[in-house]
């Protein structure tokens, strides 16, 4: 009997009614594995506990969280919720956790399920690539470092460094390597997203990409400018197969990348280290929504899909693997014959019976 930890934040708004449903869906791959046992345990964090107490995440929980073989997150932050300087507390815990556990990687796979619509006009070729997004440096590095000189002059500074490059480019790679080629003739690709045209840490990101690419020769490389990319992914997105870009470059095409399939609500994602690693939803907290229950945890129960298959990966665990897989094909069964879908993807389901359906559809096929 395999035993994993899982660390449990369901944080604020519709944070905790996503992460129930993913713990349904977890529940039910549980009943379906007599070798494997998940150990949750959960953890009160958050700007709800801020606001309540004054501390947004005990240093028990970071704790907690490191000792964890993964992080499962709901999503964090309240707009009241501040510091006395105007910080969102939501850092206090998401940075905390990147910065302190090295999660440098963050993945955010763009697909297009078939069932939900997309804005774009031809989508009969799919859409189907990750972006990877180096989480730790880049200009979000500079957050608290920049100089606001008399309240007149402020400055922030892009961080790149070797270290950092080399450690997201390779990841990016692997992940090639790993997927099966999704471009047109099947082969395998990375794209940098930079603007190494203008500005010299990007020309430097890219030559370290480079340099870091030749090291495997069957993935093919790519470079496509940071605002050409933006017209890519809505007129030809399925010219990507892996993308990779500094951290608020990637962070802006993220969004634009799940506009295309179905929204916020349809975009899990990963902060992935090589010994730690936390999965939550790409969105927020959305608070304008929370508790009515009609809040879309396809992207929550995508993301604890993506837990399993990289717990499946680092432990060669098969039976994980193919939960995690299970619950892909469950969610695309479900979109796909035209069951439950909340109100944001064109459907009237509730939270409740997407959770139900995805469970119903694993029972089924186990
Ligand atoms: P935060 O400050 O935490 O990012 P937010 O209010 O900006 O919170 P987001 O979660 O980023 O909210 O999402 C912005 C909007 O997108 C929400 O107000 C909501 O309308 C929509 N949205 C986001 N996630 C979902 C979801 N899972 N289901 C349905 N709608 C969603
Ligand atoms: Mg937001």
């Amino acid at each position: 009997m395999k035993t994993y930890k899982i660390a449990v934040l369901p944080g604020d708004g519709i944070g905790t009614e996503i992460t129930n449903e993913a713990l349904k869906v977890l529940q039910t791959v549980q009943d379906h594995l007599s070798d494997v046992r998940f150990e949750l345990e959960s953890f009160d964090a958050g700007a709800e506990r801020y606001l309540r107490t004054g501390v947004t995440m005990p240093e028990e929980t970071f704790h907690h969280c490191k000792e964890a073989d993964a992080i499962l997150m709901g999503a964090i932050g309240l707009p009241e919720a501040r510091h006395p300087d105007g910080r969102e507390v939501n850092g206090d815990v998401i940075f905390r956790l990147r910065f302190d556990l090295d999660l440098y990687a963050g993945v955010r796979p763009v697909k297009l399920y078939e069932g939900v619509v997309s804005p774009l006009r031809d989508v009969s070729r799919g859409i189907d690539y990750v972006i990877v997004r180096e989480n730790i440096e880049g200009l979000y590095a500079s957050r608290t470092g920049g100089c606001n000189v008399r309240g007149e002059v402020a400055t922030d500074t892009i961080i790149m460094t070797k270290t950092g490059i080399e450690k997201i480019s390779s990841y990016a790679f692997r992940l090639a390597e790993k997927r099966r080629g999704r471009i047109s003739d099947g082969a395998s690709m990375v794209t940098c997203v930079d603007k190494a045209n203008v500005l010299s840490s990007y020309a430097y990101f890219r030559k370290i990409f480079d340099s870091v690419g030749e090291q495997y020769s069957k993935i093919g490389r790519d470079y496509v400018y940071v605002d050409a990319m933006t017209l890519y992914q809505v007129m030809n997105p399925q010219m990507f197969d892996v993308v990779v870009a500094e951290n608020m470059f990637a962070d802006i095409i993220s969004d634009l990348s799940s506009a295309t399939v179905g929204g916020l609500g349809m975009a899990p994602s990963g902060d992935i280290g090589d010994q730690h690693a936390l999965f939550q939803p790409a969105h927020g907290t959305a608070p304008s929504i929370a508790g009515q229950s009609v809040a879309n945890p396809y992207a929550m129960i995508l993301s604890l899909s993506m837990m399993l298959n990289w717990l499946g990966d680092k432990h060669q665990d098969n039976s994980l693997l193919a939960a995690g897989e299970g619950i892909d094909q469950a969610v695309q069964h479900i979109l796909s014959s035209g069951g439950a879908k909340t109100r944001d993807i064109g459907g009237n389901s509730s939270t409740t019976d997407v959770g139900d359906a995805v469970a119903q559809a694993l029972k089924l096929s186990a």
